[in-house]
């Protein structure tokens, strides 16, 4: 039904009309037979509906590039290390972006949240496949928010092949290397960058080296044990500007993502001065 010719032209009459279609998916359907003509998923229902509401908003006619969940490094085939990074925030950040009509990339590493629609999605894996995506994506973009756990280190070598415990060696040593840091490889003059500390000590010192030590216009300190993996945050915004930190209260990510989002507004509207 969907490519019959009669529906073609009236969605390409609704498309001219400016209606938003939310084409259907493929798969099997009620008839018995397989194709195009599944009700489209929740989600993309739900990002199609941001789209469309988010149109005219602060961010309207601004690219956003966002980073979401932690990266893996390869040990061997089958091994990796990895952090507890459930993608939440930056996803959050995404969708509040997407809500002030911003033409959002997330840069997704493995996460356990469910990712977004109505925006382009990259998925990476490791630290190093992260950073070409992000490289790629600033080109013409007016943000950076960088709320992934990015490894700090990987396995210098990893191997091709299982590593296999061998008979009277009780200990195995893997030699780490530092990963690049991505948010501090970016350009600042070109676009505004935001970048998150989670720390489990000296929390608003640390992440206030990281404003001048990655170039940001701001940084979202939080605690990484409470915060990681949870979908709730206490976070503290600071700023390069020397503006009074924002704390913010607990709240849900999605919260703290509207907030973030808005100072990304008052940040961009600043810059442009
Ligand atoms: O130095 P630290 O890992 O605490 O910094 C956290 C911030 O830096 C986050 O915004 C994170 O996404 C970013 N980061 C990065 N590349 C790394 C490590 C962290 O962009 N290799």
């Amino acid at each position: 039904m969907w490519h019959h010719p009669a529906t073609r032209a009236n969605v390409a009459t609704l498309v001219d009309r400016g209606v938003t279609i939310v084409a259907p998916e493929s798969g099997r359907l009620a008839s018995g037979a397989s194709g195009d003509g599944r009700l489209a998923s929740q989600e993309r229902l739900l990002g199609a509906v941001r789209r469309a509401l988010g149109r005219g908003g602060e961010l309207s006619g601004r690219r956003v590039v966002v980073t979401a969940g932690g990266t893996r490094e390869a040990v061997d085939p089958v091994r990796y290390i990895g952090n507890r990074s459930s993608g939440q925030m930056g996803i959050a950040i995404v969708r509040a972006a997407i809500d002030q009509g911003a033409e959002v990339v997330l840069i997704a590493g493995p996460t356990v949240a469910e990712l977004p629609s109505g925006c382009e999605i990259v998925q990476v894996e490791s630290a190093g496949e992260m950073e070409s995506a992000v490289g790629e994506a600033v080109r013409g973009a007016d943000a950076l928010v960088m709320a992934a756990a990015v490894a700090d280190f990987r396995p210098r070598d990893a191997s091709e092949r299982k590593i296999k415990k061998q008979a009277g060696e009780d200990a195995m040593t893997i030699e780490l290397v530092k990963t690049p840091d991505i948010l501090a490889g970016v350009d600042g003059s070109r676009l505004l960058k935001v970048g998150f500390a989670a720390e489990t000590d000296d929390l608003i010192e640390n992440a206030t080296v990281k404003l001048a030590s990655k170039d940001v216009a701001m940084i979202v300190a939080n605690d990484a044990v409470a915060t990681i993996g949870s979908d709730r945050v206490v976070a503290t915004l600071l700023f390069r500007d020397g503006r009074e930190p924002i704390r913010l209260p607990e709240s849900a990510k999605e919260e703290t993502a509207v907030r973030i989002v808005e100072q990304v507004v008052r940040l961009l509207g600043e810059r442009e001065g």
